[in-house]
């Protein structure tokens, strides 16, 4: 992710409106954040006098007016009526490895996944399709995807940390009628809907019984589930129901192995 700063050309012309303004480009940087244009974590100070942001990008033009929200908008008006046009400087353009922001026009297929900038991935390749590049405008869906996203992610920690909630944290992630799959199916279609392109929802399987077990049907509609030929968290799929899920992992906690099944229903 390319590290840029951001700088105003005017200095503040009072304590107020220094305060102001710092608090103003905070805003402005959350909303890049909320919408994958940059990484949470950003930093804003006044250095010699100039207000100044740093932010990780998700691309080297990630921030440009016609990616942002009408939201991230206003507030940059503000800014440049304050103390002039913002100005981008790209201070390192190395992403770390394994992480590559990829154009959804040229993937075959896309599926959501929890993780970095945004949740839509590219089938067969480990980019990242941040979502401010995909054509859905709409703010409020836009919000939806975002607020879907968060969960998402809250969740996953939760079972990654295995603390007292890791097991109902996995439950929601891997049950397909969970509220949280639930909502991220229905994105997935809209997403479907404004690209054209097949659109996947992932679902997580961990647990397992081992070999012996039975193979494991689509949990949304019963049927035989297809090998993907993807990498193993994404090894089986069913086309109709738009799942993409993955053989057993850890059969040392066979009791778990149940959750996320088909249900027959
Ligand atoms: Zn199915």
């Amino acid at each position: 992710m390319p590290l840029a700063r951001v700088q105003f050309p005017r200095s503040a012309s009072t304590e107020e409106q220094r305060s102001e303004m710092e608090d103003v480009l905070g805003g402005f940087l959350g909303a890049l954040a909320r919408n994958g244009q940059c990484a949470f974590g950003f930093l804003t100070a006044y250095e010699q006098g100039r207000l100044t942001g740093y932010v990780q990008s998700a691309e080297v033009d990630s921030y440009l007016d016609e990616y942002c929200t009408r939201f991230a908008n206003g507030e940059r008006r503000k800014l440049e009526d304050g103390l002039g046009a913002p100005v981008w400087t790209t201070l390192s353009d190395a992403s770390p490895p394994g992480f590559s922001c990829a154009d959804w026009r040229e993937a075959r297929a896309l599926y959501l996944f929890t993780g970095a900038l945004s949740p839509v991935r590219t089938v067969g390749s480990a980019g990242v399709a941040p979502y401010y590049k995909l054509p859905i405008r709409d703010e409020h869906e836009i919000g939806k995807i975002q607020h879907w996203a968060k969960e998402a992610e809250l969740l996953d920690d939760l079972w990654l940390q295995s603390g007292s909630l890791e097991i109902e944290a996995y439950r929601e992630l891997a049950e397909v009628g969970s509220g949280l799959n639930v909502t991220g199916r229905k994105i997935a279609g809209k997403i479907e809907q404004a690209t054209g392109k097949p659109t996947y929802y992932y679902l997580p399987r961990r647990y397992g019984l081992g070999p012996d077990s039975p193979p494991v049907r689509c949990p949304g509609c019963g049927a035989e589930l297809e090998a993907t030929g993807l990498q193993d968290y994404l090894g089986l799929r069913c086309t109709p129901c738009r799942l993409l899920t993955e053989n057993q992992r850890d059969l040392d906690e066979p009791e778990l192995a149940a959750i996320g099944l088909w249900s027959g229903a």
